[in-house]
């Protein structure tokens, strides 16, 4: 194996690989698989289908053999399942007389070297790894990339044979599963099928065939390869030369025929410069198939000429729409980007001034949202009113049966209520009371009112402070933690003012011209006016329902701006104030570079974003030459 892969690698021995590729690559078609290749080097493969090879068959077909005499490289080879992972082969030509080397990698793994005996070795542990020793497969990509100086830019991928009866320790789908495996890549509009059949099988059975059918009806990036052509059985060399002719299954890119290394060759020893020596004699000599060569049907050799021309011709027509792809995602890109905010800098000096407008910021629009401006999705003041119209509700609701137990009151004064009075005289005392004892129950409603009013409060704030801190959860959980806080003291406050005022509510107070002004209110409706002057004939019992009501209309008129009002000034335009000179606060003694501390997916995203905006950027670039 040792002096087989020198003679292929080493530059002092005869002629490595006869040059199958480079010799080929004229001037014009150069620049085209330079295009491809500094894009893969600049990583855009991430983002877009790049035009590819893959080498699909049926197991045993040959596949490995074909690649490894493109590539001049030793790939696992063999009977039964060997490859069992896609392997995507990155051929690199490098300048005569730098080192062999190659890497390969899957997964987190990552392994450089430069003995090309290493590769089969390599292959066979990632296989195993992935696809666990034995005879799995697996979808994980292996990556080999080879820089050599005799090979061409070209990038094949091997995909496990297709077969159809699973073996000892496969799984029973094994068949269904490596045509999934294989689907995902042939039908792909961006990738070249190199479809392998061996000559001594009937074609038209050959599974690959038909799944390249299935997404390539006319074979517009299928060519297909027959392997194997000194296997065959005598007296069939009619029907491969049909085939080869493209009179069978025809395909718009036709055949090639190739003789690969024999495993009796392998075993031997035969180097792969040698088979290619061998393969040209075989074809020279044969009866049926010497022609070919002359109609460039035949050889390795041939196949790498074409391959090369396809790929070109293939790379050019997906320029364009590899270009509006690109103009595609730069766009989306951009706009993502510009929805993420710039990462604070790294200059200390230009980091504090960051971070101080970043607090202001957040303070103008917490300054906002308490003035009334709206700043969430949602409307703050809509929903405040619409709950302090609540409270109001409540409040009408209740006069019907305030009016009611007055006049029960006045109806059971004699038998419940009378004292020491003379009939027709009527303690004051008793009704004050009535009065009293109605109106501290709307307490309850009252701080019902205000617990509401705060969840809504805080949300918003909340929520200000999440949009305005996305990126620094430091900051948001400081802003949260005060907001908090400010809103719990801030309501203790309310309440207790709440409470204070329905103990004055107790005093059952208000300016008489008040209480004149809403019973005339009342009574416009019967004609009556009652005034301050001529009130001596409305001392009566019966008159007292529509006296209290008129007092009650009053406390009720009193509440219902008073509780919002206390709401809305220690809740929100107090809380605000609160907040923002706590939020300042932080400015002196803070750690900036802890309170700017960014979520470290944000800054992955972000950074991750910039490198394919940058990338993207440099392709269009290196593209807009070609158009
Ligand atoms: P794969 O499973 O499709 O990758 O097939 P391999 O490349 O591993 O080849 C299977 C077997 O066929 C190996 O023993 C090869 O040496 C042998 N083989 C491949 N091509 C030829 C050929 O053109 N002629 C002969 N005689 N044997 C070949
Ligand atoms: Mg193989």
């Amino acid at each position: 194996m040792e002096s087989e892969q020198n003679i292929a690698y080493d530059g002092q021995n005869s002629k490595p690989m006869e040059g199958v590729f480079h010799s080929h690559l004229e001037e014009k078609v150069r620049p085209y698989i330079d295009l491809i290749d500094s894009f893969r080097l600049i990583g855009i493969d991430e983002d877009l289908a790049l035009p590819t090879i893959a080498v699909i068959g049926d197991q045993s077909s040959g596949k490995s053999s074909v690649l490894e005499a493109l590539s001049g490289v030793a790939l696992p080879r063999g009977s039964g399942i060997v490859t069992r992972c896609p392997l995507e082969l990155k051929l690199r030509k490098i300048k005569c007389g730098v080192q062999w080397r190659a890497v390969i990698s899957y997964k987190e793994e990552f392994t450089e070297f430069n003995d090309p005996s290493l590769v089969e070795g390599y292959v066979e542990k990632a296989q195993n790894e992935l696809a666990g020793e034995g005879v799995g497969i697996c979808d994980e990509l292996i990556t080999l990339e080879i820089m050599a100086p005799d090979v061409c830019d070209l990038t094949l991928i091997d995909l496990p044979g297709i077969v159809r009866v699973p073996v000892k320790g496969q799984p029973e789908d094994i068949g269904h599963q490596i045509k999934n495996l294989t689907g995902k890549y042939i039908e792909k509009d961006q990738t070249i099928n190199l479809v392998v059949v061996p000559c001594n099988v009937d074609i038209a059975t050959t599974e690959a065939l038909k799944m390249t059918q299935e997404v390539d009806p006319e074979g517009k990036r299928t060519l297909a390869i027959l392997t194997k052509p000194d296997l065959i059985d005598k007296g069939t060399e009619k029907n491969i030369m049909d085939i080869v002719r493209n009179q069978v299954i025809p395909l718009s890119k036709g055949y090639i025929i190739v003789k690969c290394r024999s495993q009796k060759q392998i075993d031997d020893k035969i180097s792969l410069t040698e088979a290619t020596r061998v393969e040209r004699e075989f074809f020279r000599r044969h009866d049926f198939f010497s022609c070919f060569l002359y109609e460039e049907k035949a050889s390795i050799q041939c196949l790498a000429t074409k391959l090369t021309q396809n790929l070109v011709d293939h790379i050019k027509k997906s320029l364009p729409l590899i270009s509006e792809e690109i103009k595609k995602q730069l766009w989306s890109l951009r706009k993502d980007l510009s929805q993420c905010e710039s990462s604070p800098p790294l200059d200390p000096q230009k980091r504090k001034i960051f971070f101080i407008n970043t607090l202001m910021k957040f303070n103008d629009k917490i300054s906002c949202l308490a003035s009334g401006d709206v700043v969430n999705d949602d409307n703050l003041f809509v929903i405040l009113r619409s709950e302090f119209k609540k409270w109001k509700d409540h409040l009408d609701s209740t006069k019907a049966s305030f009016y009611k137990t007055v006049q029960e009151v006045v109806a059971e004064y004699d038998l419940k209520h009378r004292g020491r009075e003379l009939p027709g005289f009527s303690e004051y005392k008793v009704f004050e009371m009535v009065v009293q004892k109605l109106v501290i129950q709307l307490t309850g409603p009252a701080i019902d009112t205000l617990k509401v009013s705060k969840d809504t409060i805080q949300k918003q704030f909340l929520d200000v402070s999440k949009t305005c801190f996305l990126n620094y959860p430091f900051l948001q959980s400081v802003a949260m933690n005060k907001i908090e806080n400010i809103q719990s003291k801030q309501e203790a406050k309310v309440e207790e003012r709440i409470r204070e005022q329905f103990e004055m509510e107790q005093l059952v107070y208000t300016q008489d011209g008040i209480f004149f002004k809403t019973l005339n209110d009342i009574h416009a409706i019967d004609g009556q006016k009652a005034s301050e002057d001529n009130f001596a004939g409305f001392d009566s019992r019966t008159k007292y329902p529509e006296m209290l009501q008129a007092y009650y209309e009053i406390v009720a008129q009193r509440l219902a701006d008073q509780v919002p009002m206390l709401i809305r000034y220690f809740m929100l335009k107090k809380s605000a104030q609160l907040l923002c000179s706590e939020m300042l606060g932080l400015m002196d003694g803070a750690n900036v570079a802890e309170a700017l501390c960014e979520k470290s997916d944000i800054s992955r995203r972000r950074i991750d974003m910039q490198t394919r905006v940058e990338r993207l950027t440099l392709a269009q670039d290196k593209l807009s030459n070609f158009l």
